[in-house]
């Protein structure tokens, strides 16, 4: 798809046009991946961080929040009712959490492997390459990692360096495109994406997002509209501002769902979530929406209540003091609705294998 179609497609407003590109999508998204709904049970295993991305409710600096870290029991039990619920994958997300040490996930993988059938994902933020490397020894399948934004001026203001980093001289530049080349060759399924809407971010820059998936050829992306989070640096509108008049991005419904259609077009092989981000912007049919335009996976939440209020990134999130079972439920019957399926095992990127049949290797 050229340029100029991607951008005329983020500028269009017209419903009668935009039909069509739902239509193109949906129709792309049957051919290459089918009619299933791949579900994915999200663990938020840690709301401990020690980043300060100027975005998210979890930063390092937001001291308003009460921290939690939840024990590998207590994982392993929501594994254990993703297999009841029928999933076929875990996926544990966290703020960059140190005490989730990498020996202690190690541990951790290899008994979910042990005592389950599910792909396990890893959403753990910017880990060293020797973690990476022995978690996917351990057994991980998959890893999400969202470059946020491919513009880098942007990028660093709203993404700063560790916390924990006492000298200046010692903090690197955070460089998540780096760290999804060491994922690629670790033999993971990749997944990033990013957010949609963020105050200075241009349509150019999101034409850029779109283009920069297609060259990293990944195997999942996940694309949300930005939320504000009244405890973060970006909430402050006047050091914040909105890129000029029309050229900011709004953070919206319609914006997302063209950013999913875009992705599918443009990556057609790849798996793509309906995010419950989008789910917060419209709780009724938000998750539908997507999964009629271009999305073929869901993300059940099976976070203790306890615990998933804590696990504040953006204020209002879906499914709030829903239960695992509850949201199991709503999600399947949702899905059949749309004359779709839950889908059955694993729900492997149909991109993966065929990177992988390219590459001459064998699928692990
Ligand atoms: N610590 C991990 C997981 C973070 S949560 C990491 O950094 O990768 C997963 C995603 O939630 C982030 O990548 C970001 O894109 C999204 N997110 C965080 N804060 C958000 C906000 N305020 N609005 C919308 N999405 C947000």
């Amino acid at each position: 798809m050229q340029r100029s179609e991607i951008i005329n497609w983020l500028r269009e407003t017209d419903p009668g046009w935009l039909e069509d590109l739902w239509r193109l999508a949906d129709q792309t998204r049957r051919e290459n991946v089918g009619d299933e709904v791949h579900l994915r049970g999200l663990v938020e295993l840690s709301n401990h961080c020690v980043r300060l991305c100027g975005y998210c409710g979890l930063r390092a600096a937001n001291a308003g929040l009460q921290r939690y870290r939840m024990s590998d029991d207590e994982v392993l039990r929501c594994a254990r009712q993703a297999v009841e619920f029928g999933y076929g994958t875990v996926v544990l997300q966290s703020g960059e959490d140190p005490q989730l040490t990498g020996q202690r996930m190690t541990g951790l993988i290899r008994r979910i492997k042990a005592e389950t059938p599910l792909a396990v994902t890893l959403s753990l933020g910017e880990r060293d390459d020797n973690e990476l490397a022995e978690w996917r020894r351990a057994g991980a399948d998959r890893y999400l990692l969202r470059f946020e934004t491919s513009n880098r001026e942007l990028y660093d203001r709203i993404h700063p360096p560790k916390a924990d980093v006492p000298s200046a001289a010692k903090r690197r530049k955070s460089d998540r495109l780096a760290i999804l080349e060491t994922l690629r060759n670790l033999g993971y399924e990749v997944g990033s994406g990013v957010m949609i809407g963020i105050p200075g971010q241009t349509f150019d820059d999101l034409a850029d997002d779109i283009e920069l998936f297609g060259r990293l050829e990944l195997d999942m992306i996940g694309v949300g509209p930005y939320l504000c989070h009244p405890d973060t640096p970006l909430a402050d509108r006047r050091a914040w501002p909105d890129a000029p008049a029309g050229r900011q991005v709004p953070a919206d419904e319609a914006m997302t769902y063209k950013v999913i259609a875009l992705t599918r077009l443009v990556c057609p092989l790849t798996n793509i979530p309906a995010t419950t981000a989008l789910a917060t912007l419209n709780t009724d049919y938000g998750r539908e929406w997507g999964l009629v335009r271009g999305a073929n996976v869901a993300m059940p939440n099976l976070t203790p209540p306890k615990y998933r209020i804590l696990y504040e990134i953006y204020p209002d999130k879906a499914c709030i003091a829903e239960t695992g079972r509850k949201c199991q439920q709503c999600l399947s019957d949702r899905i059949k609705a749309l004359g779709r399926r839950p889908g059955a095992g694993r729900g492997d990127s149909p991109n993966y294998h065929q990177r992988l049949a390219a590459d001459g290797t064998s699928v692990p």
